[in-house]
């Protein structure tokens, strides 16, 4: 099975977020042998995913977009990224959100969603640095696609740490630890 991790834009997001998140996760997963696809295409925001009382998207209703969107074509992960800000049922905003796979792997399409709004200084009335917003897009987009691996969350110095604030984002390595890493490469030697 050809590994590919095709990058898709809901809503308008620029183009040079995503070769700067092809060429970082290409590094990050190097062991893995993935090839990563940014999507010229953009699909659209939809209105009926807009929660006009929170001012927020409702991330599992585009996450189920993303899978019919996709359904039909050949991807191996796809990770949605959006510049908006989400939300879930049960929280009040957060930076992405995965499906775990659960049954039977290769024929199920799983998906990941990272919202890039709230990783900007911007977003906290402070003076933009594009350095430490690359980095948190990176460490966001890894952390989600490492849940489509099947990797829960972890209390190690690791890119699976959960986080809930910025700070916690900042503070969280940018790999995985070896316990994590060790689940990958299981991940993948089962699903060869
Ligand atoms: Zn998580
Ligand atoms: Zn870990």
């Amino acid at each position: 099975m050809k590994k590919n991790i095709t990058l898709l834009r809901i809503g308008q997001v620029d183009q040079s977020i995503l070769d700067k998140l092809k060429k970082e996760l290409e590094l990050s997963f190097i062991n893995f042998k993935l090839s990563i696809d940014p999507l010229k295409e953009i699909i659209s925001l939809e209105p009926s995913e807009y929660n006009t009382n929170r001012l927020q998207y409702n991330a599992s209703k585009i996450l189920n977009r993303i899978i019919n969107y996709e359904l039909n074509k050949k991807s191996f992960r796809i990770l949605g990224i959006i510049d908006e800000d989400i939300f879930t049922n049960s929280l009040n905003f957060v930076f992405g959100l995965a499906m775990s796979p659960k049954g039977k792997l290769s024929k199920k399409l799983v998906v990941a969603l990272i919202s890039i709004t709230r990783l900007r200084e911007k977003f906290y009335r402070r003076a933009e640095n594009k350095k430490i917003f690359e980095l948190r897009v990176l460490k966001e987009a890894i952390h989600e696609l490492g849940h489509t691996f099947n990797l829960g969350h972890c209390k190690n110095f690791c890119i699976m740490r959960f986080s809930n604030s910025l700070a916690d984002t900042d503070k969280k390595s940018s790999k995985f630890c070896d316990v994590c890493l060790k689940k990958l490469q299981d991940y993948f030697n089962k699903i060869k």
